[in-house]
Order: C-alpha cells, then sequence, then structure tokens
C-alpha cells in the first residue's frame, strides 16, 4: 500500500494542494474542520498515511489507532466542547464511507435539534 493516494482528497489535503481549516497537525495525524458540519464543532482526525478503510488497518497499525482515539478528548477541550462529544468511524459502501481515506469524526457542542 502506498503512503500516499494521488486520486484522494484527504491526501490532497495533508500535501496542502486543497485547502482546509487545521485544528491539529503532527508527524502521523491530521485533523481539520469537516467542510459539512453536523454540530457546531465537527473535526475529522486522519493518519498522514493513505489507508482506505478501517477495514483496512494491519496489525502494526494499533499504535496509530490509539494516537487517533487519544486526540479526540485533547481536541475537544482545546475547541471548547465541554459536554461530551461523538466520535465516529464510517467504514465501506454499508457503513456509509464516502471518502476513502480512513477518518474519525469528532462532533461536538450543542445540537440545535437537541431536547433539553
Ligand atoms: P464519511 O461519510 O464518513 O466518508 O465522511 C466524509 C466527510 O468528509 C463528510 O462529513 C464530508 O463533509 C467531509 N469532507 C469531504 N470533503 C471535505 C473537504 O474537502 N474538507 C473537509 N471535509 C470534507
Amino acid at each position: 500500500m502506498s503512503d500516499h493516494d494521488p486520486n484522494c482528497i484527504f491526501c490532497k489535503i495533508i500535501a496542502g494542494q486543497i485547502p482546509s481549516r487545521k485544528a491539529y497537525e503532527d508527524e502521523h495525524l491530521l485533523s481539520f474542520h469537516d467542510i459539512n458540519p453536523w454540530a457546531p464543532v465537527h473535526v475529522l482526525v486522519i493518519p498522514k498515511r493513505h489507508i482506505a478503510t478501517l477495514a483496512d488497518i494491519g496489525p502494526g497499525d494499533q499504535e496509530l489507532m490509539g494516537r487517533m482515539l487519544a486526540l479526540a478528548p485533547r481536541l475537544m477541550r482545546e475547541l471548547g466542547v465541554d459536554n461530551g462529544f461523538r466520535t465516529l468511524i464510517n467504514t465501506g459502501k454499508d457503513g456509509m464511507q464516502e471518502v476513502y481515506h480512513l477518518h474519525m469524526h469528532v462532533i461536538g457542542g450543542p445540537r440545535p435539534w437537541a431536547k433539553g
């Protein structure tokens, strides 16, 4: 598997070929705000290495997956989310995945449709 897929929109964001509103970046991960947010705070966390779906991770990716998950609470704190958040990874066709570069949605802030 190549580290970079030239046809992948998220690889283009990593390479700076498509602009994004970055929330976090390090050697392994990038996080940016979703272009079509479902809530006041909606970011995506992606590995810099191109992995198409969660179903494509291997045994060597356990640390990377831990890094992705551990970033969620840190990001939410930094973005002022203090009342809980959702994490979601859509996987494959039946999992309603639209962009085939592994990504975790992290969604927080009050929702307009929430009761009370
Ligand atoms: P999926 O359905 O889990 O694959 O989610 C893909 C997400 O990527 C959707 O929430 C889109 O709004 C988001 N998205 C697609 N293109 C861009 C972009 O260029 N910048 C930021 N978010 C994007």
